[in-house]
């Protein structure tokens, strides 16, 4: 029970800091800072600015959290989802009912994506939609008449979600807490393409060459009739924005096509126009999945959804077969579908993926300059989607201690000077709404320049 009444937001005794401390449990809460810092508590948002409760504005470089694509405080997507609500709030989808709003989204993903990925099964997010992707490749080699075929190689620091299935597919360093426990028996690891930490001396193609070979060694290892999938971001996000070398996307594709490994391309922040398409996949990469999972963008944030879009040739496997027990209740939700419908129709009307390739090669451009800084060893990414790596020194490209929790003290130096950059250890992590003017661009360079300063003469 609470202490407190449930009071109205904007009254003088509605302390919102004191009371998330004392009821809620966030995601990724870290005890002690949550204690002694508390939360930045935030009001309103309006395009890629963010206001908190003392109205302080920020920038907010994260776009939510890879999420905010068209920006916040778009009348349009709010009427077409109160329009949603009110015409049908809800009707579930399972079996042998649906609604004609999720309908026709699933329509426009269809023509969206690549190749024959025509088919659609709605999710809540991007946890649900890999979950998803995992239970279906396991339906897929059981109708093709091999149910052994269930283990999944997928790269050490990539992250697919927060659900246990899901965490176990991933392998981040930092999300194996010990207090956890995750699956292990038929999931694999495989290195992360990472250019800026590869092995000294090494071409971009020879490296390339190599992680496809590991990627080979693996299959071989485990045996190609066990392995069902292959889960990848095609640029890794939480991971570290990783970039894959030349080639090497390509090179696994064919591999999993030789061996019937389902390609997941796990495009939960890649798409709906991140990278300056609407799916990074084929349009970037030249590689069509078998299946591709989002979320995040595909409602810019606006209400949770996501999606696992699988190809006609899956489904000419599975559709013969009896009952496909998998699913959410919001699968599909209309209000969701509403949204999603609205935020496309503004992506394409506003073309704001070729806008994130403009206004992202600018971005690329300009948080270059960065570099010069003593601490800045790397600066990464793709349009939309950057990154800058701090290191202790720029020759040996070592880290500093842990304790320094540098990515965070920067993080939290910008938030002072009103920007909202993400620390990810010692990264700082960007991916702005994809309308963001080259005005704003220089404001979070010139504000991120200015905080790493600050951090590294601390230090
Ligand atoms: N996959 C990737 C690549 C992600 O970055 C995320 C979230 O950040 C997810 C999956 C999980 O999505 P959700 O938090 O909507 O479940």
């Amino acid at each position: 029970m609470s202490e407190q009444p449930i009071l109205p937001m904007p009254s003088p005794n509605f302390d919102a800091v004191a009371l998330d401390q004392r009821h809620v449990l966030r995601p990724w809460l870290h005890f002690e800072s949550a204690r002694t810092e508390g939360a930045l508590v935030i009001e309103t948002g309006e395009g890629a600015w963010l206001t908190d409760t003392k109205g302080r504005r920020y920038l907010d470089a994260v776009g939510g959290l890879w999420c905010t694509n068209v920006g916040l405080g778009r009348a349009e997507v709010a009427d077409a989802m109160a329009d949603q609500a009110r015409a049908l709030a809800f009707s579930n989808t399972f079996t042998d009912m649906t609604n004609g709003v999720s309908t026709r989204l699933a329509v426009k993903l269809a023509e969206l994506a690549p190749g024959d990925l025509n088919r659609v099964h709605f999710t809540t997010g991007g946890s649900t939609a890999n979950d998803s992707a995992y239970r279906l490749m396991q339906y897929y080699h059981h109708c093709k008449g091999r149910p052994e075929k269930t283990h999944v190689i997928a790269r050490m620091q990539s992250y697919h979600g927060s659900s246990h299935l899901t965490m176990s597919i991933g392998n981040r360093g930092g999300d194996r807490m010990p207090e956890f426990k995750f699956l292990e028996d038929g999931f694999h690891h495989i290195s992360a393409p990472d250019l800026y930490r590869r092995p000294e001396g090494l071409s971009e193609a020879d490296y390339s060459a190599l992680l496809v070979a590991e990627f080979a060694a693996k299959v071989a290892e485990i045996g190609p009739d066990r392995v069902g999938a292959f889960f990848a971001e095609p640029i890794m996000g939480s991971g570290g924005v990783l970039v894959p070398p030349e080639g090497y996307l390509q090179g696994i594709r064919a591999l999993c096509a030789e061996h019937d490994i389902l390609f997941v391309a796990d495009e939960v922040v890649t798409a709906w126009g991140r990278v300056g398409h609407w799916f990074a996949s084929y349009d970037l990469y030249g590689i069509t999945p078998d299946i591709i999972t989002t979320a995040k963008g595909l409602t810019s944030g606006y209400i949770p959804m996501g999606a696992m879009i699988y190809s006609d040739r899956i489904h000419e496997a599975i559709k013969e077969s009896g009952w496909y027990a998998s699913g959410y209740t919001y699968a599909g939700h209309p209000v969701a579908a509403a949204a999603a419908l609205k935020v496309i129709e503004i992506m394409e009307r506003e073309d704001l993926p070729a806008r994130a390739r403009e206004v992202g090669a600018y971005f690329e451009d300009r948080l270059q300059t960065l570099r010069d800084l003593p601490t800045v060893g790397d600066v990464r990414g793709k349009r939309m989607m950057m990154c800058v790596e701090n290191v202790a020194d720029k020759a040996t490209r070592a880290l500093h201690p842990e304790e320094i929790d540098i990515g965070k003290r920067i993080s939290l130096k910008a938030e002072e000077l009103g920007l909202i950059v993400r620390p990810m250890g010692h990264l700082n992590v960007m991916s702005p709404p994809l309308t963001i003017t080259r005005d704003e661009v220089d404001l979070i360079v010139e504000r991120l320049g200015a905080a790493i300063s600050a951090v590294s003469s601390e230090l």
